[in-house]
């Protein structure tokens, strides 16, 4: 028994030194890759509780010249620790209005697309950066009817935690500016309903660990009905995110949920693959 633990320390201390060696080869292949434009962005369609397409959350990848395409819960926590976050954020904001701009010229003015956004972009530690973000973020844009610019800020439940005092104002600024914003990831997090109070958001993402246990037994959807009515009682709109099957559709649309995303409805695709989509569709 003894010779094992001994050999576990061993293959653990040489997991860890092939984690830490990939992580730092990782961070080195993100300096370059925005200029060797490996980045792409995909979209993921959110209808609302008729099946209309309404808005796209835009997702990032990243196709590596030797491994291959990487998803972003691979790169984006290395890219946070390394500060190179900010500038794939900038990047991703850009891309995103672009995108906008082409979404709503075939959907409709009223579309609006989503970028997620991370904690570190907003911090005190990134105020000379920040005044960009803003820039990014509202510049450009005519204003729309709603006076809405068509975009929404995704933010996850730590940035209330460890609210340094800017959060808030940052908030308020970014819906001063005509973009919305949305907490992402809904109930994970150490957060509560009585927070988001304090806070001024638009939107509510029920995570989707909440929404794959929906069924009609299941207490998850006991959950999610509180959650919603919870939320419509402050003013805040719901997005029920990961929503895989029929089913679920079903109950979110009956506990009174008023936006879908999910493999059900669709994955996220290129642009250019959604934009053929649509036009071979409407081919008659
Ligand atoms: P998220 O913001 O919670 O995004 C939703 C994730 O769920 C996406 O994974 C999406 O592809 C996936 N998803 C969508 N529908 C379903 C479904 O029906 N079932 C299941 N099982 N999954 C579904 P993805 O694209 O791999 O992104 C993972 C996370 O990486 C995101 O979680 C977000 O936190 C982060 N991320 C992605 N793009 C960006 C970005 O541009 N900037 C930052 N800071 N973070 C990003
Ligand atoms: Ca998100
Ligand atoms: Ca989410
Ligand atoms: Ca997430």
């Amino acid at each position: 028994a003894k010779r094992a633990g001994r050999n576990e320390v061993k293959d653990f201390d040489v997991e860890l030194k092939y984690a830490l060696l990939e992580k730092i080869e990782l961070v080195k292949d993100l300096r370059d890759a925005i200029a060797n434009k490996e980045f792409h962005l995909v979209f993921q369609p959110i209808v609302n509780n008729v099946g209309e397409i309404m808005k796209f959350e835009a997702l990032i990848r990243w196709q590596h010249p030797t491994r291959g395409l990487i998803p972003p819960d691979q790169f984006i926590g290395y890219a946070e620790e390394s500060g190179q976050i900010v500038d794939i954020g900038e990047w991703v904001i850009l891309e995103a209005k672009m995108a906008l701009d082409k979404l709503q010229s075939v959907y409709g003015e009223h579309i609006q697309v989503s970028v997620n956004v991370s904690p570190i972009q907003l911090s005190n530690s990134q105020s000379d950066r920040t005044k960009l973000l803003y820039d990014l973020l509202t510049g450009v844009y005519s204003e729309g009817t709603s006076g809405k610019n068509g975009l929404v800020v995704e933010i996850t439940e730590n940035l209330f935690m460890n609210a340094e005092d800017g959060t808030q104002q940052h908030l308020l600024n970014f819906r001063k500016h005509g973009v919305q914003v949305a907490l992402d990831d809904f109930g994970t997090g150490y957060s509560s309903l009585s927070y988001i109070m304090n806070y001024n958001i638009d939107y509510l993402k029920i995570d989707k660990s909440f929404v794959s246990k929906l069924d009609e037994q299941s207490p998850s959807g006991a959950l999610c009905e509180g959650m919603i009515s919870m939320a419509h009682s402050l003013g805040i709109l719901v997005v029920a995110e990961g929503v895989e099957t029929q089913e679920q559709a079903a109950l979110l649309s009956k506990y009174g949920c008023d936006y879908l995303q999910g493999y059900y409805f669709s994955k996220p695709q290129r642009l250019e693959d959604i934009i053929a989509t649509l036009r071979s569709a409407s081919i008659p």
